[in-house]
C-alpha cells in the first residue's frame, strides 16, 4: 500500500522527493489476501537449501556474476545465460532499468491502472510518468497500443498479466508497441506462470525489449527478494551497470538454483490450482450480481461490488474484522473502486466467501 507523505518532511531531502509516497505493508491478517504472494508456501528444495549450509563462508561476497543463478533462469526462460541478470527483486531491476534508459528530465509511458511502484520509481529516479488509461474493449479490459507509443516517451513500461486489473496483454498489442517505441520496452512479467505465457519468442524479436520476472510469485520466495530481467546482451549489460554488484544474497542464490533445479514440477502444480480456484471464486462472487471480476491470467481476482454493496474501504474494514486483508484500490481510472483478491488454497477463499456474505 502506498501511503501519502503527511506534514513538512525532512529540510535536507531532495525537494523532487517531498511527495513522493513511501511504501508501507499492510498489517498481518490471519488469512492474508492482500499481496499475491503464493499462499501454499515456498517450495521443498528451497526450504532444503536454505536450511543447509550456504556452502560458501558468509564472509565473502556471493557468486561473481552469479553464473549458476543465471544459467538456471536462462534455461528455464529457453534464453542463453548472456541474456539474464538477476537482483534484488525485480522492484530492484526495475528501478535500474529506469536509471539505465532514461535521463532526469525524460519521460515513461505506462497503462493505468498498473503496477503502483513503477509511477514511483521513475519519480525517484527523475523521470516523469505519463499515464495511459486501459480502455475497456468489448469482453475485456484492453492496453491502447497507439496512445502509448505516441507519447514519445523514453521507456514504455507493460504488464501482463498486469497487477492489478489480471488483464493478459494481447500478442498483438505488445508486438505494435515493441516495434514502434522509440526507446526500450520494459515488459514486467511477474505473474506469468500464471497465464502460461512465453515470451523468448519476444525477446527474439527486438533487442530492444527488456523482459522483468521473479521468484517472488509462483515460485513462493517473496522473502528471499530474487528477481531477474531478460534482454539482448548489451540491453542487459547496461541494467547491470546501472544495478551495482552483489545484489542477490549468496543464501537467496542457493536457494533459488534449487527451486529451479528441483521445485519447477511443485510450481506447476500451485499454478494449476491457481488456475482452478480463480475461476471457481470469480464464478462465486459473481453471483447474484454482487460483484463484478474482471478476466484475470494472474493470481489474483480484481472485483468490483455492485452499488448495493458497502464501499469497498467499508467492505475491507468488515473482513477485516473477521481476520481477512484484500488490497483495497479506490478510485482506479477506468475500473472505478474495487478490491484485489489473491487466489491461495480453497479453504482459505472459502473463509473470505463465508466472510462476504455476511457483508452488509
Ligand atoms: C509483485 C510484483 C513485482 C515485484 O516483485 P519482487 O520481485 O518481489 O520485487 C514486480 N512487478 C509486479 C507487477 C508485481 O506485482
Amino acid at each position: 500500500m502506498l501511503k501519502a507523505m503527511t506534514g513538512v518532511g525532512y529540510p535536507l531531502a531532495r525537494a523532487s522527493y517531498r511527495d513522493i509516497p513511501t511504501y508501507a505493508a499492510e498489517t498481518t491478517a490471519a488469512v492474508d489476501l492482500s499481496d499475491n504472494t503464493n499462499l501454499w508456501g515456498a517450495p521443498p528444495a528451497a526450504l532444503r537449501a536454505l536450511r543447509e549450509a550456504p556452502g560458501r563462508t558468509p564472509a565473502r561476497y556471493p557468486d561473481r556474476g552469479d553464473p549458476e543463478l543465471s544459467e538456471r533462469l536462462a534455461s528455464y526462460l529457453g534464453i542463453e545465460p548472456a541474456m539474464v541478470l538477476a537482483g534484488c527483486g525485480s522492484d530492484n531491476l526495475l528501478d535500474a532499468a529506469i536509471r539505465a534508459f532514461a535521463d532526469p528530465g525524460d519521460r515513461l509511458a505506462l497503462p493505468d491502472p498498473s503496477f503502483a511502484m513503477i509511477p514511483i520509481f521513475a519519480r525517484l529516479n527523475g523521470v516523469g510518468p505519463v499515464l495511459v488509461p486501459l480502455r475497456q474493449g468489448m469482453r475485456d479490459l484492453e492496453l491502447d497500443p497507439e496512445r502509448l507509443v505516441a507519447t514519445g516517451a523514453r521507456i514504455i513500461y507493460l504488464c501482463s498479466p498486469n497487477n492489478p486489473t489480471g488483464t493478459v496483454l494481447e500478442r498483438a498489442g505488445i508486438e505494435y508497441v515493441v516495434d514502434r517505441a522509440p526507446g526500450v520496452v520494459i515488459l514486467d512479467a511477474a505473474y506469468a506462470e500464471f497465464a502460461g505465457t512465453d515470451h523468448a519468442s519476444l525477446l527474439r524479436r527486438s533487442d530492444r525489449l527488456l523482459i522483468a520476472r521473479t521468484m517472488s510469485k509462483a515460485f513462493g520466495l517473496a522473502g528471499l527478494r530474487i528477481g531477474y530481467v531478460a534482454g539482448s546482451p548489451a540491453l542487459r549489460a547496461e541494467v547491470a551497470r546501472s544495478l551495482g554488484p552483489y545484489m542477490v544474497s549468496a543464501y537467496a542464490e542457493r536457494a533459488a538454483v534449487a527451486a529451479l533445479q528441483e521445485d519447477v514440477p511443485w510450481v506447476q502444480a500451485r499454478v494449476a490450482e491457481v488456475v482452478t480456484n480463480r475461476t471457481r471464486l470469480s464464478e462465486a462472487l459473481t453471483r447474484g450480481g454482487r460483484f463484478t471480476v474482471f478476466a484475470s491470467g494472474a493470481n489474483f481476482l480484481l472485483a468490483r461490488p455492485a452499488p448495493s454493496l458497502p464501499g469497498v474501504r467499508d467492505i475491507a474494514r468488515q473482513l477485516r474484522d473477521r481476520g481477512i486483508a484484500v488490497r483495497v484500490l479506490p478510485d482506479l481510472p477506468v475500473v472505478g473502486s474495487a478490491l484485489r483478491i489473491t487466489i491461495g488454497p480453497w479453504p482459505m477463499l472459502a473463509q473470505l466467501l463465508a466472510a462476504v456474505s455476511e457483508v452488509g
